[in-house]
C-alpha cells in the first residue's frame, strides 16, 4: 500500500485541479443575472395641449408610462384644470416659462416673472425643474432659477418633432440614439402632434424589449398618489379609439416655436 501512496496522491490532486478549474458544474447552469434596466425620460414640451394631450395621456395610461410634461404658464392659464390632471395621471409638471421667450435677452427680473408666475399656476403636481425654451441658458438664467428652486433640465435626444410629422422617422431616430438616462425631447404643443403620438406608441414596446424602463425625471418630483407608475393604470382597460396621425393644426400656440 505504501508505495502506491504517492501514485493515488497525485491522481486525487489531479481530480482536485482540474474540479478546481472547471468548477462544480458549468457556468451555464448558475442562475442568470438579472439585465441591470436601463431608464429611459419622454418629455413633452410646449402644452398643454387640448387637441394633443387626450390621445398621448390615453397611451401613456394603458402602457402604464409614466412621463414629464414642460407647461407653459399662459396656456395653463387657459387651461389650469390640465395641470391637475396630468399629475393625477402620473406624470412629472416642469416649468417651460410663462411665453416660451429665448430667456437669454431677459433680465433676471424678467426671467424671474417667466417662471414664478408659470410656477404658481402649476398647483400641488408641481415639479422642482424647468426647460428653457430652445435651451437657450446662460448663468443669469439658472441663477435665477436656482433661486426659485428649479433645476435645469434640457435633453439628450431631439428628434425634431416639430420638423419631422412622420412617424416612423420618429420612432426610427429615437430608437437608434436612445441610451441609458436618455432624456428625449418631444412636443404635445406648438402644433399637430399626431405623428409624434404615434411615435411614442411605437416606442414603448419597442424600448421595453430591450430593457428599458419609463421614468418621471427626478427632479419634477413624482405625485404624491404612489408611484408614477401605479398612478398611471387606467381603471378601465379599454380600446384606444382610431385617430389620425395628422389631426387639424391646434389654434393654441404659435406654430413654429418648438423646442
Ligand atoms: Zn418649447
Amino acid at each position: 500500500m505504501r508505495k502506491w501512496g504517492p501514485a493515488v496522491l497525485s491522481a486525487v490532486l489531479a481530480v482536485m485541479l482540474a474540479f478546481a478549474v472547471t468548477g462544480p458544474a458549468s457556468a451555464d447552469k448558475r442562475p442568470r443575472q438579472k439585465t441591470p434596466s436601463k431608464i429611459v425620460y419622454l418629455t413633452f414640451d410646449d402644452g398643454p395641449n387640448s387637441m394633443n394631450d387626450p390621445r398621448l395621456l390615453r397611451i401613456l395610461a394603458r402602457e402604464q408610462v409614466p412621463a414629464t410634461f414642460f407647461v407653459l404658464g399662459n396656456l395653463l392659464a387657459a387651461d389650469r384644470q390640465r395641470a391637475t390632471e396630468l399629475w393625477l395621471a402620473g406624470h412629472a409638471i416642469g416649468n417651460h416659462t410663462w411665453a416660451h421667450p429665448d430667456l437669454t435677452f431677459l433680465s433676471p427680473a424678467a426671467i424671474h416673472h417667466q417662471f414664478a408666475s408659470t410656477q404658481r399656476l402649476m398647483g400641488p403636481g408641481a415639479g422642482a425643474c424647468m426647460r428653457p425654451p430652445y435651451g437657450a441658458t446662460n448663468s443669469t438664467v439658472s441663477n435665477v432659477a436656482n433661486g426659485l428652486g428649479l433645476k435645469q433640465v434640457l435633453w439628450t435626444v431631439d428628434p425634431q418633432d416639430y420638423a419631422h410629422q412622420n412617424a416612423a422617422y420618429l420612432t426610427t431616430y429615437i430608437s437608434s440614439r436612445v441610451h441609458d438616462k436618455a432624456i428625449v425631447l418631444m412636443h404635445d404643443g406648438g402644433g399637430p402632434r399626431g405623428a409624434t403620438t404615434s411615435a411614442v406608441k411605437q416606442l414603448i414596446p419597442i424600448l421595453r424589449a430591450r430593457g428599458y424602463e419609463f421614468r418621471t425625471v427626478p427632479s419634477c418630483r413624482v405625485p404624491l398618489k404612489g408611484s408614477a407608475t401605479d398612478a398611471a393604470k387606467p381603471k378601465v382597460r379599454k380600446p384606444e379609439p382610431v385617430v389620425p396621425d395628422e389631426p387639424v393644426p391646434t389654434p393654441s400656440a404659435p406654430a413654429g416655436m418648438a423646442p
